[in-house]
């Protein structure tokens, strides 16, 4: 007796055919079986639902085959079970939230303590078509059951369904077995048939592939014809239903040719399945010729040595690769980019000691890309003094299959030195076996020689630095013997002597100070207008008292600039100084004044020893200082760079010319413009 809840039809119109199907299968009020309980488990784990029913229903009960989660009941209500709604409906039958639909607002599942919120349940479709039963998932909370889930759900059912075909297949058999021995091959024959039957009733299996996002076709017989085709591949193809019952290549005329048609006639032929990964195919999308990149398999159907008919899975994978192709490019580029910058590298051959280098790695080393450059060559070019180092290192890298990193200088053919920043590792054979270093070297003579000039730097300073104070305190110690005498003639030498050693410090601490200043942008310039040559005119008395040298001001006496008077001043004040302190010999020093455009150009000339061409552009660099060898200057190699950056905080600029045994031109340039 149905005690139906549903408030609806619940029994379908073919319903006496359906249950004589049912009775076909012999399953009903069966125990139950390991191969539908564990298809019931599995979906309590895919879809983390507390209960999986296999369910078969009958006239008036609905019979669980499998029950996981629902404690001993074997059976209930055709009238209350929700199993019963399902079989009306070929399509998965879903509710996500039961209260929110109206055919279950007296359903006592749903009503009542057990209560049910969320249901799903896919047919069991017999190969004839009937639906006689569910595999179905519940759950006490409501929840979404997105479109995959429904496929996978539908997929499971099928197995079940084949699981009942095939059980029923196997117990008929077995009752043959036992009645006659000599029906055996016939039956077994009819095993085979049915279980293609199964595979040929194409209708469940159609269901299924129809909206998966896999790309499914079936092709059948020698031509290829499309038996069915899924709505991802005819994405694919760029085609529609209508392709259905044609030959694959008159559908796809850009295919003939392509290698993809001999693996399908392959795969036809021999009966083995083929596989491809991101296989590029040429389709014709409208007009337009496009590539597509598929990961696919390519299977037959049927008896075994008997290919009727094939199947195509496919997946497009072609943003995967395009993807992949950009980011390859990208790294490509930027491999070009480091090559084309400062970096070489090398492939070096360790039993032939051959290198394959870039021809940045071999300019490191003064050598041509064309010339031959290999393993020797590098540790010739090397200072002797570094070698031993470096190859110690290498040694260690290999040893432990490590990176090495070292800095070296070395020597060009044409005597100039450069400094190498090398880093590099080992690399093996097959047999693990170091063959091979590879490396890359950069060119680092530029911040090689900043280091190396700040640490003469700080060498020089501490130097220069001494020399006064130690004469200074040698003075103040004599001074101070013979405090008690100050009329002694020594006194007035000690304290001129004290105050030239106080002089030199100072000049050498605001240079310090200065420097500093520049470096952390504190420079600030206090601007007037004022005219060049009566600046001029005043600046250097110090030389001037001397009466050793004569500063001649040559040029336009009537040029105004507007700029930091005093620090303008103290640009000549180094130039002159310097003139005097390394052209001591010159006596006449002249100071030119002339407009150039809108600057006022302002030089210092000597008639010294000059300046040799190769060392002019560094004159004006932090720390730069000619070493002298055998005479003793003092200085910190700090005067001109304070100049020219207090000459580029003014929008000007400073320059030197100087021919050796002529003597130099120092100068500099200020818009007149600016107020
Ligand atoms: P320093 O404090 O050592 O004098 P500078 O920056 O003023 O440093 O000068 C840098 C170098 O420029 C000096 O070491 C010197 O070799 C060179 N130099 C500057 N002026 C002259 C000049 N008039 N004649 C020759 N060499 C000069």
């Amino acid at each position: 007796m149905i005690e139906n809840t549903f408030g609806m039809n619940i029994i379908p119109e073919n319903d006496s055919e359906r249950l004589i199907v049912l009775k076909r299968y012999r399953i009903m009020d069966t125990p139950s079986e390991a191969s539908f309980d564990n298809i019931a488990k599995l979906c309590t784990k895919i879809f983390n639902t507390p209960i999986s029913l296999v369910s078969l229903v009958d006239a008036d009960r609905v019979f669980f085959k499998a029950n996981v989660g629902m404690g001993k009941a074997v059976e209930a209500n055709r009238g209350k079970s929700l199993c019963a709604l399902a079989v009306l409906n070929p399509e998965i039958t879903v509710f996500e939230d039961a209260l929110k639909e109206p055919c279950l607002i007296a359903n006592p599942n749903v009503v009542g303590n057990f209560g049910l919120r969320f249901y799903a349940g896919a047919p069991l479709i017999t190969h004839d078509g009937f639906l006689i039963g569910t595999l179905c998932i519940i759950d006490q909370k409501p929840r979404e059951f997105t479109a995959l889930e429904k496929e996978i759900l539908a997929g499971m059912a099928t197995s079940v369904m084949d699981q009942i075909e095939l059980r029923i297949s196997a117990l008929e058999e077995i009752e043959n077995h036992q009645s006659t021995n000599l029906l055996l091959s016939e039956q077994k024959e009819e095993l085979v048939t049915s279980n293609e039957h199964l595979f040929e009733s194409g209708l469940r299996f159609r269901n299924l592939i129809k909206e998966s996002p896999t790309a499914i076709a079936i092709l059948k017989g020698p031509e290829l014809i499309i038996d069915n085709a899924n709505d991802a591949i005819l994405k694919i193809w760029a085609k529609d239903q209508s392709v259905i019952g044609q030959p694959l290549s008159m559908v796809l005329p850009t295919l003939q040719g392509q290698p993809i048609m001999d693996f399908l006639k392959d795969v036809y032929i021999s009966g083995k399945p083929v596989y491809g990964n991101e296989a590029k195919l040429t389709m014709l999308h409208g007009e337009e010729k496009k590539d597509i990149y598929v990961n696919f398999t390519y299977q037959s159907i049927g008896a075994a040595g008997e290919t009727r008919e094939l199947m195509i899975v496919a997946n497009e994978v072609t943003e995967q690769v395009n993807a992949r192709k950009a980011v390859e490019e990208i790294n490509q580029r930027l491999e070009i980019a480091l090559d084309a910058s400062k970096l070489g590298s090398t492939e070096v051959d360790l039993a032939t000691g051959i290198m394959q280098s870039t021809a940045q790695f071999k300019a490191n080393y003064g050598y041509g890309k064309d010339e031959t450059f290999n393993y020797p060559d590098l540790f010739n070019a090397m200072l002797p003094e570094y070698r031993d180092r470096v190859k110690g290192l290498v040694q260690e890298a290999i040893a432990k299959d490590s990176i090495y990193k070292a800095e070296y200088p070395v020597k060009w053919r044409d005597g100039s030195i450069h400094w190498i920043s090398a880093h590099g590792r080992p690399r093996y054979d097959e047999h693990g076996k170091v063959n091979r270093m590879v490396g890359m070297t950069a060119d680092v003579t530029e911040s090689k020689l900043f280091e190396q000039r700040k640490d003469d730097f700080l060498s020089i300073a501490s130097h220069e630095l001494k020399t006064p104070v130690t004469s200074l305190k040698a003075s103040l110690q004599l001074l101070d013997r013979i405090k008690e005498k100050p009329t002694s003639p020594i006194h007035v030498k000690l304290i001129e002597q004290a105050n030239r050693s106080m002089e030199k410090m100072s000049v050498l601490v605001d240079d310090l100070l200065n420097v500093n200043r520049m470096a952390e942008g504190q420079l600030k310039l206090i601007k007037t207008t004022f005219t060049v040559a009566d600046m001029l005119k005043l600046c250097c008395n110090h030389v001037r008292f001397e009466n050793k040298y004569q500063l001649i001001i040559e040029g336009d006496q009537d040029l105004q600039i507007y700029a930091d008077e005093n620090r303008i001043d103290q640009v000549v004040v180094n130039f002159i100084n310097n003139a005097v302190k390394y052209a001591p010999d010159s006596k006449d020093i002249y100071l030119n004044i002339e407009r150039v455009g809108n600057y006022v150009k302002v030089s210092v000339k000597d008639t010294g020893p000059g300046i040799e061409s190769h060392i002019l552009p560094n004159l004006f660099d932090r720390y730069y200082r000619v070493s002298y060898e055998s005479e003793n200057y003092t200085g910190l190699g700090l005067g001109l760079y304070i100049c020219s950056e207090i000459i580029k905080r003014h929008g000007g600029d400073i320059g030197v010319e100087s021919e050796v045994g002529i003597g130099s031109t120092f100068w500099f340039t200020i818009p007149i413009n600016e107020t």
